[in-house]
């Protein structure tokens, strides 16, 4: 059962009763950016940072050390640090950025969704979820989101603004502190895997995910040591993108939102289809394969009678068979309003079939969270009366 649990603690916020809420106070737009936080810089950032404030550089690894390390922000835990300096560091380099403004959970605690508030009233959802063998955090990289997919949820309610760097990492980092205080059913543990996947098109904000990848992936102290083959990218397909980040030395996985193999159904069904088609955003795909070795995730969302006919499940085939590829076929969450469903389960199972016969790897993606609006394409970010 879904449980509303309003304002919990587990918020980055570190609001007390005679503190104003900056993210109440602030005018929507008055301010433009996040406020700086040490989680947007590496290392020699942060030391530049805090020697900006006249103080000796090994005072940001220690800060480092604190916060990726024992992922505490509260300055009163910083013993290590002279006490007047603790709450100046705190203050300029460790500002609250999300304040959990709703949080739900089900599958007994063990799949929970956070509904984060920014400084600046922009809303965005997380949700961590804690498998026998993993624990993944779903992620988001922006407010809403601009691609219009009309069967995602975000899509509809179209983009508010980027994310910083800070602003995704401090995502990780709150499920990071949940499972190391054992607040999640099972005992202490660790986040081992995330995935872009929450609200937002990763790679329509290049350079906040590239550095937030960065900063989740480095060891301590610099970041919070998830391997880099344990973090997802997903995207709706943006071509330069994808190149990119091939480029980039990296070993994270990509994955990309197909969900159709043919122009015609996807240019009305992942918009940006329209600029990149079906074979441009493929080989890009295979451009990654090639450059990281790493298998590609083709997520394929099945709708009832839209896309989970049989001969596109062979045209889809046809395109995967040989590459390193691996199909996700997600069933469909239907979204508040659309006239679309999931498939047929029979044709689901058809669907899965004709990939496998042909030597496609081929899973069905876990829905979790659907009871809390937690599951894939559910992340909306509204508040309910
Ligand atoms: N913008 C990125 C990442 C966020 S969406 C992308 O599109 O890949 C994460 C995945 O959920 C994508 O594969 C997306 O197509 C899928 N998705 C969106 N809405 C969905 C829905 N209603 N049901 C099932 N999957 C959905």
């Amino acid at each position: 059962m879904a449980e509303a649990i309003p304002l919990l603690p587990i918020g980055l916020s570190q609001a007390d009763s005679d503190t104003p809420d900056p993210s109440r106070t602030a005018v929507r737009g008055a301010r433009k950016k996040p406020p700086p936080h040490l989680a947007d810089l590496d290392l020699a950032g942060r030391r530049a940072a805090v020697a900006a404030l006249g103080q000796a550089g090994y005072r940001a690894d220690q800060l480092s050390r604190h916060f990726f390390a024992r992922l505490t922000d509260d300055p009163a835990d910083m013993t290590d640090l002279p006490a007047q300096l603790r709450g100046e560091l705190a203050a300029a380099l460790l500002p609250p950025l999300l304040t959990a403004q709703r949080e739900l959970d089900c599958d007994g605690g063990t799949t929970r969704k956070t509904l984060w508030r920014a400084f600046d009233g922009a809303l965005v959802e997380s949700v961590l979820m804690r498998y026998p063998e993993r624990v993944t955090m779903c992620v988001s990289s922006q407010a809403g989101c601009g691609m219009a997919c009309p069967f995602c949820a975000t899509g509809q309610a179209g983009l508010t603004r980027n994310l910083s760097t800070a602003e995704i990492v401090a995502q990780v980092f709150a499920g990071a502190r949940a499972m190391a205080s054992g607040s999640v059913p099972g005992g202490a543990g660790r986040v081992s895997n995330v995935v872009f996947m929450g609200m937002g098109e990763p790679l329509a904000n290049y350079a906040s995910v590239l550095a937030a990848v960065r900063r989740i992936t480095e060891p301590a102290p610099a970041g919070l040591g998830i391997s880099q083959r344990s973090v997802t990218v997903s995207t709706v397909g943006l071509v330069p993108a994808i190149r990119r980040l091939a480029g980039e030395g990296l070993s994270v996985r990509l994955a990309v939102s197909l969900h159709a193999p043919d122009d015609e159904l996807r240019d009305e069904l992942v918009p940006v289809n329209r600029r990149w088609k079906v074979a441009e955003v493929l080989d890009a795909a295979w451009e990654y394969a090639a450059a990281t070795g790493r298998r590609v995730s083709i997520e394929y969302a099945m709708i009832r009678d839209v896309n989970d006919h049989g001969w596109r499940a062979d045209l889809l085939a046809s395109l995967l068979a040989g590459r390193l590829a691996h199909v996700n076929l997600i069933p469909l969450n239907p979204t508040p309003g659309s006239r679309w469903t999931a498939s047929d389960p029979a044709v689901a199972q058809d669907f899965q079939d004709r990939l496998a016969d042909r030597g496609v790897p081929v899973t069905v993606r876990d829905t979790r969270g659907r009871e809390i609006d937690g599951a894939c394409g559910q992340l909306a970010a509204t508040v309910r009366a």
